[in-house]
């Protein structure tokens, strides 16, 4: 991981985004107070929606992921939730854009904290993983930032291979929920 990474923080802002007063550095940490206009930020977590969807041959449904970060890496498909969107609909949501697959039910799993690089800022993330069961993946197709889909029996998944250490982390509740 690129070493010159920022944390999102309230370290970052050098002016408040509303009234561009000069930010105080007694007041970085988790939130970010403007002393000249009252602005709070709160430097919460984004969240995201990622699936391990399973077809009647017990192969699951990775992608090869065309974008930064993580570019080339095997990963699940998944992203994150929209403001105002029930974390299952951004679970469907993602699956079809990426892969084409239209999931019906989904079974909740665990969720995971993950940090997300991008353009130079690592953004905290809370990972919300589901497992889907599907028919087929006959219409399994790469799309939305995906370079390919592989579908392996789940045997012969190396968790390690996997893009992010929420996705490794996640790969037990995944393994205890199919064998329970
Ligand atoms: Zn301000």
């Amino acid at each position: 991981m690129n070493e010159s990474l920022l944390s999102l923080s309230a370290s970052l802002f050098r002016h408040c985004p509303r009234c561009a007063a000069t930010a105080e550095p007694e007041t970085q940490g988790n939130r970010f107070d403007c002393p000249a206009c009252g602005f709070v930020y709160h430097f919460n977590p984004a969240t995201a929606a990622t699936v391990f969807v399973v077809d009647g041959e017990e192969r699951l449904l990775l992608i090869r992921r065309q974008h930064e970060p993580a570019k080339g890496s095997l990963g699940l498909p998944g992203g994150f939730i929209d403001a105002g969107e029930r974390a299952e609909a951004a679970a469907r949501r993602e699956v079809l854009e990426e892969t084409g697959v239209v999931l019906e039910g989904l079974h909740f799993l665990a969720t995971h904290s993950n940090l997300y690089p991008y353009k130079g800022i690592l953004y905290p993330v809370l990972d919300l993983f589901f497992f889907a069961r599907v028919a087929s993946f006959q219409t399994a197709t790469p799309r939305d930032e995906v370079d390919e889909i592989i579908l392996t029996p789940i045997d012969e998944v190396n968790p390690a291979d996997l893009a992010f250490a929420s996705m490794r982390a996640a790969w037990a509740d995944f393994q205890a929920y199919r064998t329970a």
